[in-house]
């Protein structure tokens, strides 16, 4: 074949009519209100709402959906991460997406902080690109669905009759998470096992200061049916930790003191395992990443979230085959989710087979 018979029958390949990734390509954002089930309470706070930052990104035909769950404690809002998202417009208006990588390491380098906005651009670029290549992203990362883990339900703090309440609703899980950290804990866990023999997981949000006190919890909670108990001191409490560690038995789990890949490492001794969110690191790619170093470390993976629509939750449940705990909630505990698709089925996670995400907005 010589070159201008080549060109007869490879070149005419460049005239069919495709929709060009790049030119063209919008994207949109907004802030929606996600209703409470019921009051939501921890070490840090309570409330009956939260607001997320959603966004939808379309190019040559497809559109991906992404939700940033922006976190207070790290002085982020809706707001912010919206004005955070619109300061790369530029770079999602004129980029091709198939390279969602680069791009995605673009937008790093101009955001500074605000990792639920860089969340929401990198969930909707993977389901963009999911949506793009025609898998669902748990194959695109090679993983099996059957492989997912059983997610915990959240109990959050609140007056026993009401703790006893909310167990009861939560009958179809079979594991709960319980919210400790204040001085009500033994009241907590009384008013959860007054209900249910099920196992449980605790999370203790920072709540205890004094390395003595958190030893003489965990003992407490070993004797309650409690399997891990996450973040009992303040974050930069490593040295205390390492110190408690010693002394327990049950396994102990970092949440706010692991945000980013960068802080694995330093964990080693202190905890046995990490909680990767999201929201925390800033999308599917870059929690991809940090499950690679906590393996490569010797330390378990949990997967977390935020109050997030199906949209968030999907992200991360994409990812859950690879974790050895989840607890992927979030969507569970609104009232108003604006998207559909992602179910769990007595605490199993059951990831779609539609490419991308597997959600779509209930409108559509
Ligand atoms: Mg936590």
């Amino acid at each position: 074949m010589n070159r201008r018979e080549w060109w007869k029958t490879f070149g005419s390949v460049a005239v069919v009519p495709h929709l060009a990734h790049g030119a063209g390509n919008t994207l949109e954002t907004s802030i929606v209100r996600l209703k409470l089930r019921h009051t939501w309470t921890t070490t840090m706070s309570s409330s009956e709402y939260r607001d997320t930052l959603h966004v939808r990104f379309t190019s040559g035909g497809i559109t991906g959906y992404g939700e940033g769950a922006p976190i207070v404690r790290y002085k982020e809002d809706a707001a912010s991460a919206q004005r955070a998202v619109e300061s790369v417009r530029d770079l999602l208006t004129t980029a091709d997406p198939r390279e969602f990588a680069k791009l995605n390491a673009g937008i790093f380098r101009r955001i500074e902080g605000e990792y639920a906005a860089k969340a929401a651009l990198d969930i909707a670029l993977m389901d963009w690109a999911g949506k793009k290549f025609g898998v669902p992203l748990h194959r695109y990362y090679g993983l099996d669905k059957n492989d997912t883990p059983v997610t915990t339900f959240t109990i959050g703090m609140d007056k026993p009759d009401v703790v006893r309440a909310k167990v009861r609703e939560a009958e179809a899980f079979p594991v709960l998470k319980v919210k400790v950290g204040l001085d009500t804990d033994e009241e907590m866990i009384a008013a959860v096992r007054s209900v249910t023999r099920k196992p449980l997981r605790v999370d203790a949000n920072e709540g205890w200061k004094n390395k003595e006190v958190a030893v003489r919890k965990i003992e407490w909670l070993q004797s309650q049916g409690v399997e891990f108990v996450e973040q009992p001191m303040p974050a930069q409490m490593l040295d205390e930790v390492a110190w408690v560690k010693q002394r327990v038995r049950m396994p102990l789990i970092a949440d706010e003191a692991c945000l980013h890949p960068r802080d694995i490492p330093k964990l080693v001794g202190a905890f046995d395992g990490i909680n990767i969110k999201l929201m925390k690191c800033g999308g599917m790619q870059e929690a991809f990443r940090m499950i690679q170093i906590a393996r490569a470390l010797g330390l378990k993976v949990m997967l977390g979230c935020m109050i997030e629509s199906s949209v968030g939750v999907a992200a991360a449940a994409q990812l859950s085959p690879l974790a050895d705990y989840a607890d992927l909630d979030g969507n569970l505990l609104i009232s108003n989710d604006p998207y559909t698709g992602l179910r769990v089925e007595r605490g199993k996670i059951l990831l779609p087979d539609a490419p991308g995400l597997g959600v779509a907005p209930k409108h559509a």
